[in-house]
């Protein structure tokens, strides 16, 4: 497991759920990839086995109580699992240093889960009711089958009906069809709990999870009743968290065409340039398989999938893709994988005038491997919408009342977005570098001459700074009709209404939101989605631990420029002091558990865990690379100090630009410029979780 797929098919899996019974009646086109995968979701119980006094995956050990009975589950016919039909005991060991104290605060409160601590491994314990365990490994070496045909038990079957998710099907094929043993899943529940754990030794992951299903509130639609895994306890597996995780593939080129051809529909077709990094036969990618809208769901359909162009077989469930190649890949060999895919998607936000796609799978999407690609993009919708895509424009048409613009990002760039609607658009280009500001409904020229004079600045500032130009040359600025956020893909920069106010025009009803969206200040949060072109679009982060080479590196180097940027110097100085205090009050408020490099593993459970991720990566993080420059100051004596620190931020732009930069990356480089070693500093402040030291 590399991620959770959040969105899923309801009636599919209800389907799956069936078990045998939809076996028989499954249609005949039904490939043997399709077979497995819908066997692996509803098991069958072949026979009982002699009970195990443990049952071990990873570090994760189930001991069944005396009389409790286990079974041997199978998927067509071939041993794929293990069922605890009884009482029995979980025992969890945690012992990666940095994930101990994180899964303390993430079982916090939690009845099923007993904790202890003692020589720094953190052992969890819970009494369960059942447990259902899915291993080819465990399951083959169980010893002696007695053949007893019995029904997969209610609660398991309940289970794999909820869940959201498409494991452990998908992990276990891969797993076998790409000849990396070892995947393990287990779902049990202790006292009204459901939990679970994920057991992924591939080399595309090495990372093990122990999770809590929660339930989606039963009267929301269209996901009531629903189940979906929250971490409790990460850890990497015979690696270090510093040490990345394997690409299975690179993406190396996108071609995409979205016609929008009436209302919500939309027909998608990418082609899609992968090269193997690994042996590749069974290919994994995210791709919407419905999208809920107005409370129901609408099917994302394929309606035609080839590789090399022949038609090859696939699953498409819950946000997974897995193409069956007709060859293996050896690394280093490319194909070419081309989808056409259909569906009712293009929700319009609360029935306004646009819609928008930005990082959700709309096409296909790497999962475990790495997109470094160049994007062709065309997106065609009917008049007045005027169409946006990542990219500079080569093309803008208008014929037969379809309004069409085509894109190219030249990248290596990690996705792209569109977005339509009643838009009009004010265009600005110096020295070469073009930004479109388009506002929503209303002509703003004058709001919108006023960000592209805002933009030009801070880019320039970057430049100058990070000694490396500015990875898009036409940059657009899409107003969403929202209030308080902004997000920077590659080539787009969203940005709510705040933006296009002015004062005079603030007044009246909106008055509390606008105060409320920009307490932050609006320059800053616009040089920090600007400052996004670097961190991470130049460069680039493969995993989630190294977030913070994202937003708090944007939030810092933004704060810079505003200040360079300013014409008033004490303005700029009071400005970069402000955004210093907020960046200590975050600090302050974050409570125990977390650090900067394992904010993303926070459970999410409770709201504090959000507020706290927020608070690391916008309010910690930029506070220790302010730390780390008072530090050099102190090592080095102020000049010099200053010099390495900007020095820093430059090295760091230019020696990974269009490459995947990791944590470690940045101690190697310190310890280059100032010729001392920052391991230390990192294991206490980033790795670690000791209170930051700033002055001023
Ligand atoms: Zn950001």
């Amino acid at each position: 497991m590399r991620r959770f797929a959040l969105a899923g098919a309801v009636s599919w899996i209800l389907a799956a759920a069936a078990g045998a019974a939809l076996a028989a009646e499954a249609p005949k086109e039904m490939s043997a990839l399709e077979a497995e995968y819908r066997a692996l979701l509803a098991p069958r119980v072949a026979g009982s086995l002699a009970a195990p006094p443990a049952i071990r995956a990873g570090r994760a050990e189930i001991r069944p109580a005396a009389g409790t009975k286990v079974y041997q589950l199978q998927a067509l016919a071939r041993p794929c699992g293990l069922l605890v039909d009884g009482p029995a005991t979980l025992v969890y060991r945690v012992e990666e240093v940095h994930s101990v104290p994180l899964a303390l605060r993430n079982v916090d409160g939690l009845r099923a889960l007993k904790a202890s601590e003692a020589n720094g491994i953190l052992t969890l314990t819970a009494d369960l009711d059942h447990a259902a365990v899915w291993s080819r490994e465990l399951a083959a070496s169980a010893g002696e089958l007695t053949p007893e045909a019995r029904p997969l038990p209610g609660w398991l079957a309940d289970h794999l009906e909820r869940q959201f998710g498409s494991n452990p099907a998908r992990d276990m094929l891969l797993s076998s069809w790409n000849e990396d043993p070892g995947y393990s899943w287990a779902v049990f529940e202790s006292g009204g709990e459901t939990l679970g754990f994920d057991v992924d030794p591939r080399p595309q992951s090495k990372t093990e999870t122990l999770m809590r299903f929660d339930q989606v509130e039963i009267a929301a639609r269209p996901y009531g009743g629903r189940r979906y895994p929250q971490e409790l306890a990460s850890q990497p597996i015979a690696r270090a968290w510093t040490d990345p995780a394997a690409s299975l593939y690179v993406v190396t080129a996108y071609d995409l065409a979205l016609v929008n051809d009436r209302g919500e529909h939309a027909t998608t077709t990418a082609k899609i340039r992968i090269t193997a990094s690994d042996d590749l036969r069974l290919l994994p990618m995210s791709l919407w398989s419905e999208v809920a809208s107005d409370g129901k769901l609408q099917p994302y359909a394929i309606r035609r999938l080839t590789v090399n162009g022949a038609a090859a077989s696939f699953v498409h469930h819950e946000d997974t893709l897995l193409v069956h190649l007709p060859q293996r890949f050896a690394r280093g060999q490319s194909f070419e994988l081309e989808v056409e895919v259909e569906g009712t998607i293009l929700e319009r936000p609360e029935g306004d005038n646009y819609w928008l796609l930005s990082y959700a799978p709309w096409y296909p999407l790497d999962q475990e491997g790495l997109t470094r690609a160049s994007f062709q993009v065309s997106i065609s919708t009917p008049a007045p919408y005027v169409p946006f895509a990542s990219g500079a424009i080569s093309k803008r048409s208008s014929e037969n009342g379809v309004n069409t613009v085509v894109t190219s990002l030249p990248g290596p760039a990690e996705a792209a977005v569109a977005l339509a609607g009643k838009y009009n658009v004010v265009s600005e280009t110096r020295n070469g570098y073009t930004v479109n500001v388009a506002s929503y409904l209303e002509k703003r020229d004058k709001e919108a001459k006023k960000l592209a004079g805002l933009y030009f600045p801070f880019k320039e500032c970057y430049e100058f700074w990070l000694g490396t130009p500015y990875p898009f040359p036409e940059l657009h600025v899409l107003e969403v009709n929202d209030w308080g956020w902004g997000q920077a893909p590659p080539g787009v920069v969203f940005i709510t209404k705040e933006a296009f106010m002015t004062r005079a025009r603030a007044g009246g009803e909106d008055a509390e939101e606008i105060a409320e969206a920009t307490t932050r200040g609006f320059n800053e949060r616009f040089a920090h989605e600007i400052a996004h072109g670097y961190f991470p679009h130049t460069a680039m982060i493969a995993s989630t631990e190294d977030s913070w080479l994202s937003e708090s590196f944007a939030d810092y180097a933004s704060a810079v420029c505003v200040e360079r940027a300013s014409a008033d110097k004490a303005d700029g100085r009071r400005r970069f002091e402000r955004q210093l205090r907020e960046w200590k009050s975050y600090d302050a408020e974050v409570k125990e558990g977390v650090s900067i490099h394992l904010a993303e593993h926070l459970s999410g459970r409770r709201e504090r865990d959000g507020l706290d991720r927020y608070r690391v990566l916008y309010g910690r993080g930029p506070l220790a690379l302010h730390a780390l420059r008072q530090e050099l100051a102190a090592q080095a004596g102020e000049e010099t100090g200053e010099k390495q620190f900007f020095a820093f931020f430059r090295a760091y732009v230019m020696s990974f630009r269009g490459k995947t930069a990791r944590t470690a990356d940045l101690v190697a480089l310190l310890d280059q410029i100032t010729g001392k070693s920052w391991q230390p500093w990192f294991e206490k402040y980033v790795y670690g979780r000791e209170k930051l030291r700033v002055k001023g």
